[in-house]
């Protein structure tokens, strides 16, 4: 190890800054933020330091820089264009056994500043030691998008109740799991949602009637690539205790949910029920009544033809709280990554979403409506009743040569779309690899210029050199 990390105490302290440019401005900006007793030492000053020094956030001294300045100084940082000034800050630094640093160059420092994700009180700072900044600074993108803006706020608020807990929690494995508890479930989510007082009493039920509440976290998951998750469903999953998931939930996707979280597979085909919707409903209700934090994690939206509208109503009535985590639907995900735009000014002007796999004795499709022109349909759950769709669709005057798009594994690795014509639907729907989207409308057709993803793009591209040839 080169460097050993620490956190320092600069309040009240003098901060001694050689320098009045824009790089000087960005590190006076993190000494008052850390409350330093700051002394600016330059001739000039950039607008940005103008401003703050008129709110009295730090001494200036319009001078040249002389050694007299480093007097009673805890720390000194310079950030000067002269390299010939800022060697000679370092080596009179030096000399007094002050800490310096001088910006953007390694061999004169004593000291170097990380990079930081702010939440305070809770501050994560990376380092490369000065060898690859920039390789710092993603990973700390990484970690930043990472860290809920709310865990600042849960620190403090542990913090207030610190003390409270360890005097009731007097074993301290029984404290350790209350703050786990806490992190991880209900007071994390309530504080998420800007809820501090309601956060604040969960924090007193759970310490003198603990483990009487869980939740229910409904997560879409997106139609399969893992970069497609929302970075709250990535959080949520990183705290669950229990996931319930589908089928249609990639591997990859799985490959998130906390380690030592039960992971339950409750998934379902059409017309081949694994587990019923019934017994996913008990499931979630006995495990949220254990307390636990319980995710139910869904193929695409949990709200498009996800039933997660049902399984919500069952937590309503059972007085369990619950969340919603929305997910790229199939439709969307599919059609982005097969290139089809789901609307374009010049051949469809809205987008319906419709399922091909209806209730025995429910409800028709509205086929003339769904029939007229300009218009895009994404049909779930349709390839088993192609026949019938694209026979309606006609039927109701749709022309027969309207192209369409059947998607199977969109999104993922296996990706195939099929295109073709609407008369045609039967056949192509039987080529795609469940689970398949069909796009029906003009729409469907620029997938042959916009394919961008998996390997039919090379063929088309071919496909379309050799035409260009002919
Ligand atoms: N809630 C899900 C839909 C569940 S219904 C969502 O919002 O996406 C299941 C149907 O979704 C499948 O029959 C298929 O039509 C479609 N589907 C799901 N994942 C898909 C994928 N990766 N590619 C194409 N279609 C998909």
């Amino acid at each position: 190890m080169d460097y050993l990390p620490l956190f320092v105490d600069v309040r009240t302290r003098k901060v001694v800054l050689i320098g009045g440019g824009v790089v000087a401005a960005r590190k006076a900006e993190l000494l008052i933020k850390a409350q330093a007793d700051l002394v600016v030492i330059s001739p000039t000053l950039c607008t940005q330091l103008q401003a703050e020094h008129q709110q009295n956030k730090f001494v200036w001294l319009a001078e040249d820089y002389q050694s007299i300045h480093l007097d009673d100084a805890f720390l000194v940082i310079a950030a000067t264009d002269d390299a010939l000034l800022n060697e000679t800050v370092f080596y009179d630094a030096n000399e007094r056994k002050i800490f310096v640093n001088v910006v953007d160059d390694q061999p004169l420092c004593s000291f170097i500043v990380p990079s930081i994700i702010d939440r305070s009180p809770v501050i994560v700072a990376i380092s490369s030691g000065g060898t690859a900044p920039v390789l710092a600074r993603l990973l700390r993108e990484k970690l930043e998008t990472m860290l809920p803006t709310s865990l600042g706020k849960m620190a403090e608020i542990a913090g207030r109740w610190r003390h409270k807990v360890k005097e009731t929690l007097t074993n301290m494995r029984e404290r350790k799991r209350f703050w786990e508890k806490s992190f991880s479930g209900r007071f994390a989510s309530l504080v998420e949602k800007g809820q501090f007082s309601e956060a604040e009493q969960q924090l007193e039920r759970q310490l003198y009637e603990p483990d009487n509440h869980g939740e229910l976290i409904l997560v879409g998951a997106g139609p399969g690539d893992a970069g497609l998750l929302t970075l709250k469903g990535l959080r949520v999953l990183q705290s669950a205790e229990v996931v319930l998931y589908d089928h249609l939930v990639s591997e990859e996707i799985l490959e998130l949910v906390r380690r030592d979280a039960d992971k339950i597979c409750v998934g379902k085909r059409a017309g081949n029920h694994s587990v019923s919707q019934e017994e996913t409903n008990a499931l979630i209700v006995k495990f949220a009544q254990q307390g636990k934090k319980v995710v139910r994690l869904k193929g695409g939206d949990p709200f498009v033809f996800g039933r997660g509208g049902e399984e919500l109503q069952v937590a309503a009535q059972a007085g369990i709280p619950f969340q919603v985590v929305p997910g790229v639907t199939a439709a969307i995900g599919a059609a982005a990554y097969a290139g089809v735009p789901l609307t374009h000014r010049e051949h469809s002007q809205s987008i319906t979403f419709i399922t091909g796999h209806c209730r025995e004795n429910g409800m028709e499709l509205d086929w003339q409506a769904l029939a007229r022109g300009n218009q895009t349909l994404a049909i779930y759950m349709g390839t088993v009743k192609a026949a019938k769709i694209s026979e309606q669709l006609i039927q109701f005057g749709r022309a027969e040569n309207t192209p369409v798009a059947v998607i199977g594994c969109g999104t993922r690795r296996e990706q195939k779309v099929v295109t073709g014509k609407l008369d045609e639907l039967e056949v192509l729907a039987q080529q795609a690899p469940a689970p398949a989207l069909i796009v029906v409308g003009e729409v469907a057709a620029l997938h042959q210029q916009l394919a961008w993803f998996g390997s039919q793009t090379e063929d088309i591209r071919w496909r379309s050199a050799v035409l260009e040839l002919a």
